[in-house]
């Protein structure tokens, strides 16, 4: 056996061994070796029913599929291999309107990344699925172009492209554990001997927290048990193949949480049981191969009787065999593909629910990644640091049985999924309970999405549309607008960067010029090596060695392991995670002043505090961090606090703002107040998709204050010329939806760019969008049209910020000290 690799690949799963192929043919081929401790396929591959939905809501994921789906209609030319895809379409029932609702949201999507879909009365449903019982249907949706695969067949063709470009695999080769030597190689031991190497793969499906254990990671990956059923032959699928007549597409009843295909002349039915249980908790046994669990019928019996309810035929056949077997899971159901996180060069593509669909699109951006330095789509969707240390095992085990529950159900953009809740509380948490919270929950924490007031049930009320909760964000905007608000913001994730190296290397991080004076803030990005926007913070400097870094909740680990990859290793700058002990609470709106000034005895006129600065004060006898910034384009500051003192400012601020009006606001209305203003967010508006110019970003990147992270290539990408510009639009006629993001941009019917976010603005009462758009079109005036859930609606471009464009209520210029 090889003792030396660049790459080594854990697990021979179809998912391991199309990353292998894919750095063969990055050209590593000769130094990439993958082991699988029994035979390649015998974990979860070799039972799969080998379905390729193109289907997904996530635009991540949505790029994966697409690029699998494509590369293995030709995978069989290239390698000779059979690889068995029967490309007969994926034709998805809507029962009701928020079905449809969801189909639309998708076809959105999947038109902006290049993905065919068609839309089908019932009638045509019957034409192309003459079984089907079309009663009760509103209409359906087909992606043409996906099908049924035969995962093992597949998995050997990775296998043959990997090794006819060099690569090597050793069957029942079991990897016992991993170190590492101190030049930071690490060492893979196994019971043939060990192999160093520079880079590890972890692609061990159902192990995948055992693999991790060997790093000291807790990898938040455990697996679900998950059946279908085969049939016997059925006469009239047989009558349908001796005539010739094309294979029937696969079925989808959502709304009965089932799949249907043809499989020898006879059906598979793969339901999504309520009730599914995690497996294999403690992980499987090391020896476990081609391992099926007892199936449990009780549990099918609902998706039984509504599929024959559907397809009459199926029940006219006797069932063969039940296949009930492991499927892995994440608390979001998506996978995690992509860079461990406090460990160097040890990489995860694990937490494959759809693995044969993924593991094509997966393979090939982990090999971006791994050769080239960068992946080249937004991987936002299937990073591994989206989720964080409370993703404990038994948290786990209720997120991902939920997961895998709600496969089929209708997925809202407002959902907020029930199970492990609340995790993670605010102290004000209770206070804003009974101030009529609806909660939501990022990166653990819940935070109040919005306010039931005025008898409105305490309860959300998901949809695609403007919903019951349209009425209550109008109410905390117009508060917000008019008096005064305070929104939790404890959920941020914050950190502090002290030491002698602190500003050099802070400087050397983020595009923009550091705060120069103490107290000064800055809005600052840390760009891709590609000039892509990775992270953005808000940076506040304590002292000439000290800096305290605010940024996205839900990203903190992955901004925070950001940060730690590229600090110097000599000790001169000292990381102090501080999310936990520091709380948030914005105070916003026209009477924040006047508010803040009966809590403190600091001085917070224009002149003595100024926009954009910030002072340590006191507030209701607690000693805060007050920085005059905010994210919904009103008079305010952030106050810092320290957690355990928060509802001592609560109180104080509640108690003094009476007479003022104050009420609480939620994530919703900021978000509705964000869009007004135009202020871009991480993950949307601001990617490693698009460069830092392309989100227009110039007065936040300095490339002329000496070298920073991406400088070189930002400036060649802007160089070369850019494809997209970000825009404000505001989108004409709507009634009762806006848009939401993902919608496709088009002018005369073609694609000339997506929207990045949207809703309905209160103060401006506009509907908005931001989105990027071909450069040339990026000008006021520029008329095209956006499709929101099937509709084309005319759609302007505005300057940006169609709400006080000029910032006059951010630095409230009609306070009579200016
Ligand atoms: C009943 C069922 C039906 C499914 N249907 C579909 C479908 O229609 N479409 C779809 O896209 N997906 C489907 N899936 C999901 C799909 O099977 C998985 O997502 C996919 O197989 C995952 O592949 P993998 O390579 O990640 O994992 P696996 O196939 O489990 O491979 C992991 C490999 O790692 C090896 N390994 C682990 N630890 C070590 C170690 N220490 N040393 C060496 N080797 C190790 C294991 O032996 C194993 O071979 C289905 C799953 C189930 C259970």
């Amino acid at each position: 056996m090889k003792s030396e690799a660049k790459v080594v690949v854990i697990g021979g799963g179809v998912v391991g061994v199309s990353a292998l192929y894919h750095l063969a043919k990055k050209g590593w081929g000769d130094d990439v070796v993958l082991l699988e401790k029994a035979e390649l396929t015998s974990g979860s591959t070799w039972h799969a029913a080998g379905l390729l939905p193109l289907f997904n809501m996530s635009y991540s994921v949505g790029q994966i599929h697409k690029y699998s789906v494509k590369l293995y209609g030709e995978l069989e030319q290239e390698t000779g291999q059979a690889v068995g895809f029967n490309r007969v379409g994926n034709i998805r029932l809507a029962m009701n309107q928020d079905r449809m609702d969801e189909y639309y949201q998708y076809a959105a999507t999947a038109k902006t990344i290049g993905v065919r879909v068609n839309f089908l009365t019932p009638d045509e449903v019957l034409k192309l699925w003459p079984m089907c019982n079309i009663d009760g249907l509103v209409g359906a949706m087909v992606n043409p172009d996906d099908g049924y695969i035969q995962p093992a067949d597949l998995t050997q063709a990775f296998a043959k492209g990997a090794r006819a470009r060099g690569a090597t695999i050793y069957r029942n080769t079991h990897v016992l554990d991993i170190e590492q030597a101190a030049s930071g190689a690490w060492i893979v031991k196994t019971e043939k001997g060990d192999i160093q190497c520079e880079h590890i793969i972890s692609a061990s499906g159902n192990y995948a927290r055992q693999t991790g254990a060997m790093v000291g990671l807790d990898i938040p990956v455990i697996p679900v048990e998950h059946q279908y059923i085969v049939t016997e032959p059925h006469p009239e699928l047989r009558r349908r193949k001796a005539a010739g007549l094309p294979e029937l597409g696969v079925l989808r009843e959502s709304d009965g949480s089932w799949y249907l295909r043809e499989e020898n002349s006879g059906f598979i039915l793969g339901p999504y049981e309520k009730g599914a249980p995690c497996c294999y908790v403690d992980g499987p046994d090391p020896k476990a191969e081609y391992e099926l669990f007892q199936e449990d019928i009780e549990r099918l019996e609902p998706h039984i009787e509504a599929a024959m309810n559907r397809v009459p035929a199926f029940a006219e056949v006797g069932m063969k065999k039940v296949y009930n077997g492991a499927i892995a899971y994440t608390p979001d159901g998506n996978p995690i593909v992509g860079p461990a996180w406090d460990v160097d060069n040890f990489w995860l593509n694990e937490g494959h629910s759809f693995g044969i669909t993924a593991a094509g699109g997966a393979g090939w951006q982990l090999a971006e990644w791994i050769v080239d330095g960068e992946p080249t789509i937004d991987m936002l969707g299937v990073e591994p640091r989206r989720f964080g240390d409370y993703a404990t095992k038994d948290y786990l085990i209720e997120k991902n049985e939920e997961a895998y529950a709600s496969v089929f159900e209708i997925h809202y953009p407002d959902e907020e999924r029930p199970a492990a809740r609340p995790l993670r509380i605010a102290p004000c948490y209770e206070r804003m309970k009974a101030l009529g919270a609806v909660f939501g929950q990022k990166f653990g924490w819940e935070r109040p999405n919005f306010f039931a007031t005025d008898g409105m049930p305490q309860e959300d009320d998901w949809s695609f549309r403007r919903s019951r909760w349209f009425e209550a964000i109008a109410k905390e905007v117009q508060n917000t607008s008019t008096n005064v608000g305070v929104l939790d913001m404890t959920a941020f994730a914050k950190c502090r960067i002290a030491g002698p190296g602190a500003e050099a290397f802070l400087d050397y991080l983020v595009a923009n010029s550091l705060p120069s004076k103490d107290g000064g803030i800055a809005l600052c990005h840390a760009l891709n090596s590609k000039g892509g926007i990775h992270s953005e913070f808000t940076i506040r400097r304590e002292s000439a060695e000290s800096f305290y870094l605010v940024s996205a909740g839900a990203l903190q680990r992955l901004d925070h392991d950001y940060i730690r990859r590229f600090m110097p290793k000599d000790g001169s700058v000292e990381f102090t995670q501080l999310t936990n002990s520091i709380g948030v609470l914005v105070v916003a709106g026209p009477k924040s002043r006047q508010l803040l000034q009966q809590v403190t005895q600091s001085d917070l006129s224009n002149e003595a505090f100024r926009w954009l600065t910030s002072q340590d004060i006191e507030v209701a006898g607690v000693d805060v961090v007050a920085m005059r910034v905010n994210y919904v384009g009103e008079l305010g500051w952030e106050l810092h606090h320290p957690i355990e003192s928060q509802n001592q400012i609560f109180d104080a601020l509640f108690e003094a703002g009476a007479d003022l009006g104050v009420k609480p606001f939620g994530i919703r209305a900021m978000d509705s107040m964000r869009l007004e203003k135009s202020y871009r967010m991480v993950g949307t508006e601001l990617s490693i998709e698009y460069s830092a110019y392309e989100s227009m970003m110039e007065r936040f990147i300095k490339p002329d204050k000496g070298d920073f992270l991406g400088r070189e290539a930002l400036l060649a990408w802007q160089q070369a010329g850019v494809a997209n510009q970000l825009v404000t639009l505001e989108v004409m006629g709507v009634g009762d939806a806006d848009a939401l993001g993902n919608n496709a941009l088009t002018l005369n019917g073609e694609v000339v760019g997506r929207a990045t976010g949207g809703g309905f603005g209160f103060r401006a009462q506009k509907s908005l969008a931001l989105g990027m758009i071909k450069p040339e079109l990026a000008v006021p005036g520029t008329q095209v049209e956006i499709e929101i859930l099937g509709q084309n609606y005319a759609a302007s471009v505005v300057a940006d910020s169609p709400f006080d464009p000029k910032n006059e209520r951010l630095r409230d210029v009609n306070d009579a000290n200016v």
